[in-house]
């Protein structure tokens, strides 16, 4: 690559979800000129606008892992900063709910790592306690977590974006990194799109989702993990909304279980189910109805037939086949990265919305 030319910048961050815009309110803040590169035309354009913008409480991750620490701590600084600056959350709280005894047991070790996590509010209850909060459920045990709550992703992308720029930072819109290579003067960006550049930047935060592989790759990175693909459909509900607080299933392999979410108008959906692809595609197959209404009848018996209708697709960001075991977020710096002032985030699946904060905190430590 020839470096003729190239503009010289303090700090790039590729990609503007909700992670990237975080990462770079972070290093804005810190005092460092940053300049964030987005393939898109607007911010939240990838997996940050298609999720079920729930606040996680992190009870279901391993003890120590990163998605356990981050989300916890991101819990409490989201809550913080959505109501120091006006973006709409609502602590509605959740049920997790057991409809068999296999289930009830795998309540009890949800509970213990919760309790292992640190977090709070979360409590067993009975089944008639559980029906007290939501006659419509059906279940044998449940837990209640009370630090579960949902936020406006969108209202909380543009205030990260808003600080980050009161902070000077910039947002370079349909600028795809293609290309780069770590120099001795820093690591050398080849940006597409209608406007091609070369910059040599200081620091480096990959922060890309989806891509985040390629670009690792593209960068000739080490350790850069494989990329796959796993769709999560959702479900809109017609007719009254059954339940106030958000309810859930006990976990499945790839994702949480089928579970029943609000927004913050009210609206009921349910999703996402796990459906391993081999290319981007969000369109959501009629089809699948099927298989929700058999998992939802299972803690809601009286949803009616047709009740279900299509809504929209996320796509998580995977790093590691069906098949095997699942992994924390990979968040790589210097020392994993292989080069110098260099971060990348792979694997950034949920709870990576509620975790943007503490994710943005921790690489602002790894570039340090
Ligand atoms: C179905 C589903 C449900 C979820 N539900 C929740 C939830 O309820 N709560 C929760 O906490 N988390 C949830 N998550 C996780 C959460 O949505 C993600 O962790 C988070 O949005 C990831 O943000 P990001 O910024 O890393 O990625 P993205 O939002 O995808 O942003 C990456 C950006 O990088 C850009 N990009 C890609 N390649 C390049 C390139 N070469 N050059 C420049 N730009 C590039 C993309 O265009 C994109 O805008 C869910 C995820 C899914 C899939």
């Amino acid at each position: 690559m020839i470096d003729a030319g190239a503009e010289r910048v303090d700090c790039v961050v590729i990609g503007a979800g909700v992670v990237g815009l975080a990462v770079a309110r972070h290093l804005a803040r810190a005092g460092r000129e940053v300049v964030v590169l987005e393939a898109e035309g607007a911010i939240g354009s990838g997996i940050s606008s298609r999720n079920s913008e729930v606040i996680h409480a992190g009870m279901y991750y391993p003890k120590d892992s990163l998605k356990a620490r981050l989300c916890v701590e991101g819990n409490r600084l989201l809550r913080d900063f959505a109501a120091s600056r006006g973006v709409a959350f609502k602590m509605v709280g959740k049920l997790i709910v057991a409809t068999d005894t296999a289930e009830a047991e795998a309540l009890d070790a949800i509970l213990a790592k919760g309790r292992d996590n640190g977090v709070e509010g979360l409590a067993a209850i009975s089944a008639a306690e559980a029906l007290a909060l939501e006659p419509a459920l059906s279940c044998t045990a449940a837990l209640f977590s009370s630090a579960t709550g949902i936020i406006d992703s969108h209202g909380l992308m543009l205030a990260l974006l808003g600080e980050a720029e009161d902070k000077g930072a910039s947002v370079a819109f349909k600028s795809p990194v293609i290309k780069g290579c770590v120099t001795e003067g820093g690591t050398l960006l080849q940006v597409g799109g209608a406007e091609p550049m070369t910059l040599l930047a200081r620091s480096v935060v990959i922060s890309a989702g989806l891509g985040a592989p390629a670009v690792g790759a593209a960068l000739g990175l080490d350790n850069v993990p494989s990329a796959y693909l796993c769709k999560g459909n959702y479900f809109g509900l017609t007719g009254k909304t059954p339940f106030s607080r958000l309810v859930y299933p006990v976990p499945v392999a790839a994702g949480l279980g089928v579970h029943f979410t609000l927004d913050l108008g009210g609206r009921g959906r349910f999703g996402p189910d796990v459906e391993w692809i081999g290319a981007e595609d969000y369109v959501v197959d009629p089809r699948r109805g099927d298989g929700f209404y058999a998992a939802i009848r299972r803690y809601w018996p009286d949803l009616a037939d047709g009740a279900l209708e299509p809504a929209y697709a996320g796509i998580r960001p995977k790093i590691q086949a069906p098949d095997q075991p699942a992994r924390d977020f990979a968040i790589h710096g210097p020392a994993e990265t292989g080069a110098p002032g260099v971060a990348a985030l792979y694997g950034i699946e949920s709870p990576g919305l509620t975790s943007c904060l503490a994710i943005a905190r921790h690489v602002g430590g790894l570039l340090e």
